[in-house]
């Protein structure tokens, strides 16, 4: 065994490595697919893989890694090499060698570029990125490809920081002895990207700590370090903030903590009771004691980000927050008759099971190509065996819905004699991302003329850490949708989350009523439902403003333009 040893950072980085060289040969796409996955459960973990694998510990136990990546794995700790990797290094040319350092790039597609840029470097790629060229040659989506890739950024979508929240927080208790660590910051108020993961600890010594800290995943930098707080960053690269807290003033620790600048600034000038809070002798082990200290009611922490809570919570006015068990139904669900995994009485089943009332069952329309959306027969179809299948079922109703393709001019992708057999229709933008926001905004105002257009998708098509999505008027089309009676969804797809908590906070103070849906393309995306809810709550909405919170008939009449 040699003398060094890896972090898990440094064996992820190359398992990366080698799904980039897979995936630059155009090999096997669900080993590129395995590598990568390997290669991100690596980079959660607290223990240190290299500690593991001479220990003898049976790596296959851990999630994603098979025996191929568990042999390659070990062969990595016990030699310091993979032969694999050194053989595949060795023939690739420099430009491939410096793109596999960039997990984020795709191969083929950066090679393209420099291949009809007649460019070989990353520096070079930097430059015609900076120049506007990527996008005037290739267009905005590659330009944000390129630009993501090229980001030395560490941050993490809301849900991936969960596993890595959950290894943290087993890590201080087991390793570190912390009787007590509760995840605060952007963690706790659900931002739907994680820059930094924070904890707040009770610890006696938080030097001692970090000494244990040091060894996360196997080795970790302290970056800087008080008596109170600290900063590490973890061999993945993740930044991690400890603050340590006595008992007694936890309440107030948590409170600065979880809170963004803005809501602590408000918090400081709203009366002079915080500054006593934090300095006096009094015990405040609650953040309920403490704002009621300060004359506020509790403010939940998704609220906590400096808009109008200190005021709403002065006065006691602060909504009761949507929560999972307020809803009663799906509305945005895909089967096998377009791109999704499981039949139109699987998805039913599975919806059952979770206690819904109602599923929508809403594929592809006819011009989304490769989503295999439905033909207008195809629809016509699936409409009857709907039918037939409510006649059989009880307890659930399958709702007849599509997800419409809002076409460039404006159009829906059905005549209106199919749409009007539809209990409703969710309508999304699939292509042409690279309009105006001029453009972009006439063309949602134009769908929504239509009296079959019930519900905006996806509104800006973001893809979180991947394209920031079109631009749109969003108080335009918040304004037209409430004199048409159309709606909005929250997507709760994890890499979407669109609209945005804030977008959905637009909705909400012009009155307009969003769903909160999945996008499931699989039984088990129902359960992406709680990231939705997440951003519901971050932008205020009560169980009343959630269309499906509503039962049907009530729902039926509400959708009824
Ligand atoms: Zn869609
Ligand atoms: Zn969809």
């Amino acid at each position: 065994m040699p003398a060094r040893h890896l972090s898990n950072g440094e064996i992820a980085a190359e398992l990366m490595a080698l799904a980039q060289f897979i995936a630059a040969k155009g090999g096997n796409p669900y080993k590129v697919k395995a590598y990568r996955r390997a290669a991100r459960t690596i980079k959660s973990l607290g223990e240190s893989i290299d500690e593991l694998v001479r220990n003898d510990f049976d790596l296959t136990e851990f999630p994603g890694i098979g025996q191929a990546i568990s042999s390659a794995i070990q062969e990595l700790v016990r030699t310091g090499t993979l032969r694999q990797l050194e053989t595949v290094r060795s023939q690739a040319a420099p430009e491939l060698l410096e793109i596999a350092e960039h997990p984020r790039l795709d191969p083929r597609r950066v090679l393209r570029v420099y291949k009809r840029l007649g460019i070989s470097s990353i520096a070079a790629l930097k430059e015609k990125l900076a120049e506007g060229e990527i996008r005037t040659r290739f267009g905005m989506r590659m330009e944000q490809h390129v630009r993501q890739g090229l980001q030395e950024a560490h941050d993490m979508l809301y849900y991936e920081a969960e596993t890595v929240v959950a290894a943290i927080k087993t890590f201080l208790r087991r390793q570190c002895g912390i009787r007590k660590a509760e995840p605060v910051g952007e963690c706790r108020r659900k931002v739907e990207i994680v820059r930094e993961i924070s904890f707040l600890v009770e610890a006696d010594d938080l030097h001692a700590v970090l000494t244990k800290v040091a060894g996360y995943g196997g080795k970790a930098d302290i970056l800087t370090a008080t008596d109170t707080e600290a900063l590490a960053q973890l061999s993945s690269g993740t930044l991690l903030r400890l603050t340590a807290s006595p008992h007694k003033k936890w309440g107030v620790a948590l409170i600065e903590t979880t809170g963004d600048e803005e809501h602590l600034r408000q918090l400081r000038t709203y009366n002079s009771k915080w500054d006593l809070a934090v300095s006096s002798d009094e015990s405040f082990p609650t953040e309920r004691s403490v704002y009621h200290y300060l004359g506020l009611s509790f403010i939940p922490p998704e609220l906590r980000e400096g808009k109008d809570e200190i005021a709403l919570a002065a006065e006691n006015r602060l909504p009761n927050l949507v929560c999972a068990e307020d809803i009663r139904g799906e509305l945005h669900a895909h089967s096998t008759s377009s791109d999704g995994a499981n039949t139109i009485e699987e998805m039913m089943a599975a919806a059952q099971e979770l206690g819904y009332d109602y599923i929508g069952i809403s594929d592809h329309s006819q011009t989304l190509k490769i989503a295999r959306g439905l033909s207008e027969e195809a629809l016509w179809e699936q409409i009857r065996f709907i039918d037939n299948l409510n006649a059989r079922l009880n307890g659930i109703r399958v709702l007849k819905s599509a997800e419409v393709d809002i076409l460039i001019d404006g159009a829906l992708d059905y005549p209106n004699d199919l749409l009007k057999e539809l209990d409703y229709t969710i309508c999304s933008i699939h292509s042409r991302f690279g309009q105006g926001k001029a453009e972009q905004t006439d063309r949602i105002l134009r769908a929504m003329d239509n009296r079959y257009f019930n519900i905006l998708g996806h509104a800006t098509g973001r893809l979180l850490l991947k394209r920031p999505g079109y631009e749109i008027d969003v108080e335009r089309i918040v304004e037209h949708a409430r004199n048409n009676r159309c709606f909005f969804e929250i997507n709760s797809s994890p890499d979407r989350l669109d609209l945005s908590a804030d977008n959905a906070r637009i909705a909400r103070q012009a009155g307009v009523k969003v769903a909160i849906t999945t996008d499931a393309h699989s039984t088990g995306e129902f359960a992406y439902l709680r990231y939705g809810i997440d951003q519901a709550r971050r932008a205020g909405f009560p169980k009343t403003s959630i269309l499906n919170h509503l039962p049907w008939p009530e729902l039926e009449r509400t959708l009824k333009r």
